[in-house]
């Protein structure tokens, strides 16, 4: 699985909309301090299912939500679209919505789907919200501090296995 475009609106500090192609191979993002580079990896981990407002840098989920400046005036709304490829060449595209007051939705090809389906989805790729792929700066020293066990952890996610783990707890749940 691939991901090949990423479109934010509204998102944090990305007000007007952005549209990123991401290229086969590794990703790096730079720019000066404070242009959104970690405000991107937030999108992309939002939109896969992470719920928590902390891991989100804000109090509360809605903190997503571009806030206003003193030039521009804050949203209503934020929405993060990934497009994927999948293994076997087709295209799927994630959308994730937030509106104030409104909590927040996902679509999966413009089906309304729950968060469990889109958590799946991703954690079948080993490319989840909390995928060691996904690599920001405060988790370099976590993964080079990590106990074994925790590192084992981010190596089974690393190697796809994780998805297994999550689909036995589903299982399991039933
Ligand atoms: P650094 O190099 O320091 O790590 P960065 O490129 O990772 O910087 P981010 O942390 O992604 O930068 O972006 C920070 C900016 O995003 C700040 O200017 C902050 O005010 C802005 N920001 C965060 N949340 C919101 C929001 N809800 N509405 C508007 N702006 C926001
Ligand atoms: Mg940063």
């Amino acid at each position: 699985m691939q991901i090949k475009r990423l479109r934010l609106t509204g998102f944090k500090s990305f007000v007007d909309p952005a549209d990123l192609v991401i290229e086969p191979g590794l990703t790096g993002v730079v720019g000066p301090n404070g242009c959104g580079k970690s405000n991107l990896l937030e999108a992309l981990r939002w939109t896969m299912g992470e719920n928590s407002a902390r891991s989100m840098r804000g109090a509360g989920m809605e903190d997503v939500i571009f806030a206003g400046t003193a030039t521009r005036p804050p949203r209503d709304f934020a929405e993060v679209s990934i497009l994927l490829e999948q293994d076997a060449g087709e295209e799927t595209e994630v959308v994730r919505r937030i509106e104030r007051g409104a909590g927040s939705a996902y679509r999966i090809d413009g089906r309304d789907v729950r968060a469990k389906d889109v958590q799946l989805l991703f954690a079948d790729a080993a490319t989840g919200a909390h995928s060691p792929a996904l690599v920001s700066q405060n988790r370099i020293g976590a993964v080079i501090a990590a106990k074994p066990a925790d590192r084992r952890a981010m190596l089974e996610e690393a190697a796809g296995i994780a998805g297994l783990h999550v689909r036995r707890r589903d299982a399991e749940a039933r």
